[in-house]
């Protein structure tokens, strides 16, 4: 089987109500850049490159024009020399960011296709599953543009996420200690004390900050706080992680086993954060997977984008180990994008639906999802 061309999606919308915002912007749009990647046997495979804030048609660029005319003619099974050979291609100028998003969309269908052709879901590829079903977190509870006042609306939000099942949600923080106090506290006391709580700074501060706050939020039981410093700062996620007794997490902006060699490491964080999609695929997040295993960092991965992505993750989700291994090992859990996002479900045929908190993973051959061209035209972006 022979590579024969590679073809991209790049999809764009707006958002109702002037979007949503976080401690770094607000935007009123969503778009994404999804791969095809063709063989001459007829079986194609899908990717998704994880962007955000970019335009997603740089990176389809990377995925098309310039990584493509690498892959035509190569066999789609040799997916850890088409990784090397590509990373190796743009090295010097891509060793982060959005290239190496172009890379995972390319390795997801790649894998894909592996999949396809041998009739198996990508888990088993992967080394088999550890679960078949995801419990999944609710990411939402962002900056309403809408609302008249931003607690109570995050309060309503957070109870219709109890309502629906989910066990645990992650609220946006990161505008200021005050203001992320009085957002935590409407709610914390909306949803009551038994679900998991998470926040998520997207590193608006610096450590001395992020300890204050930290300590400061220890009264409302939070499991864990995302990215309280910028991702450069690995001294600065030491401190906070020495002086808090909430897990600290981060890694959705670091990239290749290279990257979270460091974090690793020197033990920056209490769970690691790659992005499928963003990090190098599945043939490097299994690196990265077994670097951490190594070191018994847990790895609980970041997942963003639409029901490509998503398909693609739940795949890795089913074959992530546990830290440690044990007779009643810790459940991880799935985070499952609630923000607003009109082309999430779209592009494929295939829905997702949570079950009581749960996902589950599909088990049809390679991700297990096909894209809705119809669907896919309409929001083509010109
Ligand atoms: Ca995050």
């Amino acid at each position: 089987m022979k590579i024969s061309e590679i073809k991209t999606y790049v999809l764009k919308a707006e958002l109702e109500n002037h979007g949503f915002g976080w401690s770094q912007r607000v935007t009123d749009r969503r778009q994404t850049a999804i791969c095809e990647v063709v063989t001459d046997r007829g079986i194609s495979g899908l990717g998704e490159a994880f962007y955000f804030g970019g335009p997603a048609d740089i990176a389809a660029a990377i995925m098309k024009d310039a990584l493509g005319p690498l892959l035509i003619g190569k066999d789609p099974f040799d997916t850890c020399v088409i990784w090397d050979s590509l990373y190796n291609y743009t090295r010097d100028q891509g060793m982060k960011g959005l290239t190496l998003s172009a890379i995972s969309g390319i390795d997801i269908a790649l894998w894909d296709i592996k999949g396809k052709a041998l009739g198996l879901p990508v888990y088993k590829l992967l080394g088999g599953a550890y679960r078949n079903r995801a419990r999944v977190y609710a990411t939402g509870l962002y900056e309403p543009q809408n609302a008249s006042n931003i607690a109570d609306a995050l309060a309503q939000e957070a109870l219709g996420y109890k309502k629906e099942g989910f066990t645990g949600m992650k609220l946006k923080i990161g505008y200021g200690i005050r203001t992320d106090l009085k957002y935590i506290k409407a709610v914390r006391e909306a949803i009551g004390e038994d679900l998991y709580l998470m926040v998520d700074a997207n590193h608006a501060y610096n450590a001395a900050e992020a300890i204050r706050l930290a300590r400061e939020m220890e009264r409302f039981d939070i499991y864990w706080f995302e990215e309280p410093v910028p991702p450069e700062d690995v001294d600065g996620y030491l401190e906070v992680k020495q002086n808090s007794s909430i897990l600290i997490t981060g890694g959705e902006c670091e990239y290749t086993r290279y990257g979270f060699r460091e974090l690793i490491n020197r033990r920056a964080v209490d769970i690691l954060q790659p992005d499928l999609c963003a990090t190098g695929g599945f043939s490097e997040m299994m690196k990265i997977i077994a670097m951490a295993s190594a070191a018994n960092v847990p790895v609980i991965p970041h997942v963003w984008g639409t029901n490509v992505g998503l398909a693609a993750s739940l795949q890795l989700f089913a074959a992530l180990p546990h830290f440690p291994e044990r007779r009643f090992p810790q459940e991880p859990f799935f985070e499952y994008d609630r923000s607003p996002h009109p082309l999430r479900q779209g592009v494929t045929r295939e829905k997702f639906v949570t079950e009581q908190g749960y996902l589950k993973i599909p088990d049809g051959p390679g991700l297990g999802v096909s894209l809705d061209m119809d669907f896919i035209k309409k929001y083509t972006a010109r």
